[in-house]
């Protein structure tokens, strides 16, 4: 069994232990609900209903795989394997308490990994295509830039580079092109990034870390050849990515790293407070916001901790946790019109014109995964769409049709599902919206 200088199992066994139990992770917390509807937020329990599937189930589940007691069974894998990696139940519990829950999980199906047992074979499928063609889905990597209009402002000595990822690259490439038209409105120093490879997110997901740190190497490697310092993402995956994983597998702080990572709408919003962007174009549509997880309550900055504990859990040096709470949810609210909670609401610049939004009931860190997360999508499509048919019942509850989102994957999930169901509810990328009112271009939407 390999034994890393972290992320092992057992850095996070006190964790697993003194989990008392008491479901602060599975539902929304009381204070935020909104009445007695959608009060979960544990995707996995709420489909599976067993409580080996919840937070606190696995948390005991691995303690006996540390002592030796279970060993990965195929029900185990299941188990395991059912889970958005959403990070609800992490920030849940650090609601109340200083554990960390959401690292279990990721050591755990590290663990998997390393006993040879996970990942699922469909997972193993993705992994071998990142390998050979450099994308998720075995696309040729010649391809990946194929969608770049001849337009673009791209610059020889960029300052920041976009980093377009798998999905947007090959499959939402309209979402590609709107992040251009707003890189070109912005007049900011941009290129694309050179050479891209996957990021390796569905690689370190799934418990894949060696596999993961290889493809972190690539673009590390790649970014400090440019001699850029920013990354611009569209995609919420290669955000959390490269803000939160690439350090981890490191083992630095995000602040060590010497780059910086933006989502398009927090340049957006700093390029329309300075005046430089001016989305004055009306968009009528009604919409709602849906937060994806790994913009949201995943991406705290990284912070390594190597101490011990002593009496009551008391560390030494100090544990700084990370409570999910400096992600991506500000702007992209910003940007639609709707209440953020921080001081000097009414917002501080003009939301995009004519859109009319309103709040799910669970959002912000008590948002509901969209069920793509964590490598579901690839091996359990069934528990995807049933979770991705629960979001969008929570969406026609508030009478709202039109999902906006900022992350390629949840777009995807609930259009496809929505599709299958015959149901009249769309998804759409919060860039499109953006360019198409800094600009009147880009279609209906
Ligand atoms: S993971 Fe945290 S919130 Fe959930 S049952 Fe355990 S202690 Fe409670
Ligand atoms: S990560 Fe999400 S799906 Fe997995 S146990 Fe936690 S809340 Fe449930």
């Amino acid at each position: 069994m390999k034994q890393r200088q972290n992320l092992k199992l057992e850095d996070y066994k006190w964790d697993a232990e003194w989990c008392m139990g008491c479901r602060g992770c599975t539902w929304v917390d009381h204070i935020y609900a909104t009445g007695i509807q959608f009060p979960n937020k544990c995707p996995s329990l709420y489909r599976e209903k067993f409580d080996a599937y919840s937070p606190f189930g696995k948390n005991k589940i691995s303690l006996k795989i540390m002592d030796g007691g279970l060993t990965f069974t195929p029900r185990l894998l299941d188990i395991l394997y059912k889970c958005n990696m959403c990070g609800a139940c992490d920030v849940g519990c650090k609601r109340n308490l200083d554990f960390d829950p959401g690292m279990v999980l990721e050591t755990f199906r590290i663990r998997a990994v390393d006993a040879k047992a996970g990942p699922m074979p469909a997972h193993k499928a993705v992994n071998e295509n990142i390998k050979k063609k450099n994308n998720r889905y075995g696309l040729p990597h010649g391809k990946r830039k194929a969608w770049l209009p001849k337009s673009a402002k791209v610059s020889k000595k960029p300052d920041m580079l976009y980093f377009v990822g798998c999905n947007t690259s090959y499959k939402n490439k309209e979402i590609a092109k709107a992040t251009v038209g707003i890189l070109d409105k912005a007049k900011v120093k941009y290129n694309l990034f050179p050479q891209e490879v996957c990021c390796g997110h569905p690689m370190y997901d799934v418990g894949c870390v060696d596999d993961a740190l290889k493809q972190a190497k690539k673009n590390i490697a790649a970014l400090k050849k440019s001699g850029a310092d920013t990354i611009i993402t569209s995609c919420a995956e290669c955000y959390k990515t490269w803000k939160v994983d690439y350090p981890k597998m490191m083992d630095k702080r995000t602040d060590e790293m010497g780059y910086k990572v933006l989502h398009i709408t927090q340049l957006a919003v700093e390029k329309i407070k300075d005046g430089t962007l001016k989305p004055k174009h009306k968009v009528p549509m009604r919409v709602t916001y849906h937060d994806p997880c790994n913009l949201n309550r995943r991406s705290d900055d990284w912070i390594p901790w190597h101490g011990t504990r002593g009496k009551y859990g008391c560390t030494e040096p100090i544990k700084e946790y990370r409570r999910g709470v400096s992600g991506v949810t500000t702007e992209p609210r910003l940007l639609l019109g709707l209440p953020t909670g921080i001081p000097g609401f009414p917002p501080d610049i003009p939301g995009i014109p004519g859109i009319e939004a309103k709040e799910m009931r669970r959002m912000d860190v008590n948002t509901m995964c969209c069920g793509a997360g964590g490598g579901v999508a690839d091996a359990f499509p069934e528990f995807t769409r049933d979770t991705a048919n629960h979001r969008m019942d929570e969406a026609d509850d508030i009478g709202i049709e039109t999902i906006v989102s900022a992350c390629p994957y949840c777009i995807d999930t609930f259009n496809k599902t929505a599709k299958e169901g015959e149901r009249p509810v769309r998804a759409v990328d919060i860039t499109q919206i953006l360019y198409k009112s800094l600009t009147g271009k880009g279609g209906s939407l």
